[in-house]
């Protein structure tokens, strides 16, 4: 099974993205963290994206497809896409790339968030700089200020987490991700969920809904 998680900076996509990936034993992808991995480590497509990634900008859609596809080309059985599409023509090089491999999406999932909430969890998310795992101060506190409770390393605020960047990748978002949405609404089997809710009922509705559009069981 092949999935697409679509929603804003800060919907939860990441957090239900390892949570579904490790139910229905997908490859999870994500494209934010690739670029994350790259730049850290300094690698020349690091280089490349960088000031895109902390500015909140969105990549190139030539980068980002190539980048996708070639990880995609590696992978045997089904994954679930956290952060890609995020333009229509991402979306269309997808369908091609799909399509050329005899692959399908069994079906697109849809976190659905008002703007002023993800202005308020963005602000307050915080992950840990050495395994991480996502907190968020107001959500999913840690049991220590700083400190992960996982590992015990140091919590830091992503630099695209910060006030002005946040309003920008809300800007993309609306501009740019948003009519993805209507995309898919019509092409493919669309889950919409209030992502309002908590992650643990989110998980829940989403594995109801994809369950009925003949998923296979969650481990
Ligand atoms: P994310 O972790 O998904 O919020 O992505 C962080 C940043 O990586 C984004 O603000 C973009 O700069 C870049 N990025 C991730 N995925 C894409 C994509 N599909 N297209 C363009 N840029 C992307």
């Amino acid at each position: 099974m092949n999935l697409i998680l679509l929603g804003a900076p800060g919907s939860g996509k990441g957090t239900q993205a390892k949570v579904l990936a490790q139910k229905f034993k997908l490859a999870h992808i994500s494209t934010g963290d690739l670029f994350r991995e790259e730049i850290a480590k300094k690698t020349a497509l690091g280089e490349k994206v960088g000031g895109y990634v902390t500015s909140g900008k969105l990549v190139p859609d030539g980068v980002v497809t190539e980048v996708l596809t070639a990880k995609l080309a590696t992978l045997k059985d089904g994954f679930l896409l956290d952060g890609f599409p995020r333009t229509l023509d991402q979306a269309m090089a997808l369908d091609q790339f799909l399509h050329k491999g005899g692959k399908k999406i069994a079906a697109v999932v849809y976190l659905n968030l008002s703007e002023d909430e993800v202005v308020k969890r963005l602000g307050a998310r915080r992950n840990c700089s050495s395994c991480g795992e996502l907190y968020n101060m107001v959500s999913k506190p840690p049991r220590s200020a700083q400190m992960c409770d996982k590992c015990g390393g140091r919590l830091v605020q992503r630099e695209d987490d910060k006030e002005a960047t946040i309003k920008k990748r809300m800007m993309v978002f609306r501009d740019l991700t948003e009519p993805l949405v209507s995309y898919y609404k019509t092409n493919e089997h669309f889950i919409e969920v209030d992502a309002a809710q908590a992650p643990e009922q989110v998980t829940e509705t989403i594995g109801t809904e994809l369950g009925s559009v003949g998923a296979p069981p969650a481990a």
